[in-house]
């Protein structure tokens, strides 16, 4: 592998081009992005990318969707036959297969998305290919690398491959959460992406529990309160806007018309979670306040990036939310699926014993 290989928003390539500049210097990889605007992805070209990759674990990664290391970058393809030319580069890469799973696919882009036709019959064609050539696993193995094939035109393919274990298990790093009708708002979505990335199975079933108390900052219509309401949480909901009226019958909402900037609870609740359209500084300040006086277990905000420099923005934000809390802290963010211009923060205080 030469280089890393991530999915990300279109538009937001110069971000995770410099946030894995950065991540990949402080951890002491030289090496170099490249990006194009619009495109979907980023590569970072490194000396050792096995390394770096396991150096920068997806999980930490804010602006990627996904993280792949790339195996070959295979350009010109003669459309008639593509599949000669990915035999051969798996023949000549000395750490291959076999491979427990193949996933094509394709920018998530203007560019891209019409790559979707192709990426789905090219898979179908080169998949009994590679079985009978051993290099991938008769069923589905999720112990076994995955193989890429990335259609970044109809003649230019990325060959790579992830690792289950620090990769996104989604194919282009999207879930596929689809609007539920009752939700009041289609953010519901956002909330309900976060709580399937930002925390595993297990933290899943121990964070979100039957009649745990939580508050909902800038909640008005409703789908982050809707969200947690079906987890079978009693929720405080504040906005000076209208809740969705069958969310405030169902008699575990609390509607409190006031400034979230302000508010604060009377005992330690289990969960915080704020989607107030702010200034990300200004939100990541009262975000570390509720650490700081521990009114919350954990939270999930988000934070809004309207400006230029959006990984700058995102750093400083971030270093100075765990700085202000004044207690180390656990922090997940991630630009998800359902994010325009903005990121989703997951957070909770690192010291053990408030795990329940
Ligand atoms: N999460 C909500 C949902 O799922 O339906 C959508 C929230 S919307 C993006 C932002 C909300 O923040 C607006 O309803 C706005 O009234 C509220 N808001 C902005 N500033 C606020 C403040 N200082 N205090 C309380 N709410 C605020």
């Amino acid at each position: 592998a030469d280089a890393l290989f991530c999915w990300c928003r279109a538009g937001f390539e110069p971000e995770l081009a410099a946030e894995l500049t950065e991540r990949a210097a402080l951890a002491g990889h030289s090496g170099y992005a490249r990006a194009e605007r619009g495109s979907g992805f980023v590569e970072f070209i490194a000396e050792d990318a096995v390394a770096l990759s396991r150096a920068l674990p997806l999980e930490r990664l804010v602006f990627a969707r996904q993280k792949l290391l790339r195996i070959a970058d295979l350009r010109g393809l003669d459309a008639t036959d593509r599949i000669t030319p990915i035999m051969q580069a798996l023949e000549s890469h000395a750490a291959t297969g076999p491979y427990g799973d193949l996933w094509v696919e394709h920018p998530d882009s203007d560019t891209g998305k019409p790559l979707a036709g192709l990426a789905r019959s090219f898979g179908n064609a080169l998949r009994p290919v590679l079985r009978k050539a051993g290099y991938l696993s008769s069923k589905e193995d999720t112990r076994l690398p995955r193989l890429h094939v990335a259609f970044l035109g109809g003649h230019h393919v990325v060959l790579a491959s992830s690792d289950p274990r620090d990769s996104s298990p989604w194919p282009l790093g999207i879930p596929r959460l689809k609007a539920h009708p009752d939700a009041p708002s289609r953010s519901a979505l956002k909330l309900e992406e976060a709580l399937l990335t930002l925390l595993d199975e297990e933290e899943r079933s121990q964070l979100l529990r039957d009649n745990m108390q939580a508050a909902d900052l800038g909640a008005a219509p409703g789908g982050w309160t809707w969200v947690l309401v079906r987890h079978g949480m009693k929720v405080t909901a504040v906005d000076n806007g209208p809740m969705r009226q069958q969310l405030l019958d169902g008699g575990r909402v609390d509607h409190l018309r006031a400034d979230g900037f302000q508010w604060q609870p009377r005992r330690r609740l289990d969960w915080m979670v704020c989607d107030m359209v702010e200034q990300p500084r200004r939100v990541a300040e009262r975000m570390a306040t509720w650490f700081r006086e521990d009114w919350c277990r954990y939270a999930v905000f988000n934070l809004k990036l309207p400006m230029k420099k959006r990984w700058e923005e995102t750093r400083i934000c971030l270093e100075g939310f765990e700085q202000q809390a004044h207690r180390p802290l656990e922090i997940r963010a991630r630009q998800l699926f359902h994010d325009r211009e903005e990121i989703t923060v997951f957070a909770r205080p690192k010291a053990k014993g408030d795990r329940n």
